[in-house]
């Protein structure tokens, strides 16, 4: 997948700003940056307003919605570095309580999510202090250029481990590039004159290491894969600039994610000052739902008669939009069913 973390040649919305660090932070938005003397590029995502409303419009289990804040963040991070136009569906599927996250985010700033899980299963992870809640299966990378064009599609194991790992493993196996992905999410209490009232925030931060000359990309923790057992691990020494931007990039506490009194620009300089940071402008994200009523129509008509007519409930066919809880009702003979 043709993804660019900064490249403000090819995206002519990006700007190469000459100004300081902005001390006013800002919401909503994607903030790529480049470490040159590095070789480093990334991006900080930071959501206030649209992870809120989607969490909020969910009010899913707590654990449930943090993970789905992370996923929304990794998702905006990957959507809005891809070149082209189009939808990017992020989307796990695993045996662990929660059954499916979907995130689906549509060039260039439209971003929608939604959870499936077991309830019970849930409940009990809470009671246990679980950690993931994602378990075993996979997390799916797709790329949806329209009905005329090829679905690109990207898929990595989920193994227990968290969204972050899956972000690891995906760049390692799959681009082989060098990458380090955090992400953060929390509830944010603010004491007002009706009471304390909540807001969900989410960030992150992602860090690639991108040398002109490929060889300098290589990483210690590829394992032999199939080699013969007994094969001694080949010993890879990382280039020095990735572990610096990797070490860097470790230190970022979640807070620093979620902080709405610190600017993505104040946070990259913070960290990347010494060897020198450039910060594009950013671009905006928006908490929206792509569904209409022409959709749901469409969808409707490509199932059979039978399965039509099966939906038909006091003479009329009911959709709700599991994204945004929009409902559509249709007639019968809308949509070509035979009512009761
Ligand atoms: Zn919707």
């Amino acid at each position: 997948m043709a993804f660019d973390m900064t490249d403000p040649a090819a995206n002519p919305r990006i700007e190469i700003p000459s100004r300081a660090p902005s001390a006013t932070p800002t919401d909503d938005v994607v903030t790529p940056f480049e470490v040159a003397s590095l070789d480093l590029r990334g991006r900080v995502v930071r959501l206030g307003p649209a992870v809120d409303e989607i969490l909020t419009r969910h009010a899913y289990p707590q654990p449930v919605a943090k993970l789905l804040g992370e996923a929304v963040v990794l998702t905006v991070m990957l959507g809005s570095a891809l070149k082209i136009d189009g939808r990017f569906i992020l989307q796990t599927q695993s045996d662990g309580p929660v059954r499916m996250l979907v995130v689906d985010f549509v060039a260039p700033d439209k971003v929608r999510a939604c959870a499936r899980f077991d309830k019970g299963q849930v409940a009990e992870a809470i009671a246990a202090g679980a950690g993931s809640l994602l378990g075993k299966g996979h997390l799916a990378m797709t790329l949806d250029q329209g009905p005329d064009m090829n679905r690109y599609q990207g898929l990595v194991a989920l193994d227990g481990g968290s969204l972050e790992d899956a972000a690891h493993e995906y760049f390692l196996r799959s681009e082989q590039i060098p990458t380090r992905v955090r992400l953060a999410v929390a509830e944010e209490l603010r004491a007002g004159a009706g009471g304390a009232s909540h807001r969900w925030r989410a960030g992150g931060i992602l860090l690639q290491f991108l040398p002109k000359s490929p060889e300098r990309a290589r990483v210690a923790d590829l394992d032999p894969g199939d080699a013969p057992e007994g094969t001694e691990p080949h010993v890879v020494e990382e280039d020095e600039a990735w572990v610096e931007g990797r070490a860097l990039v470790s230190t970022v506490e979640d807070v620093e994610l979620i902080d709405p009194d610190l600017s993505s620009e104040r946070l990259v300089y913070r960290l990347f000052h010494e060897p020198g940071v450039r910060v594009f402008r950013g671009g905006p994200v928006r908490a929206e739902c792509s569904c209409s009523r022409a959709n749901v129509e469409a969808m409707l008509k490509s199932f059979s008669k039978d399965d039509r007519d099966h939906m038909v409930e006091d003479g009329k066919i009911s959709v709700t939009c599991e994204f945004c809880s929009a409902n559509y009702m249709f007639a019968p003979d809308e949509v070509g069913a035979t009512g009761e």
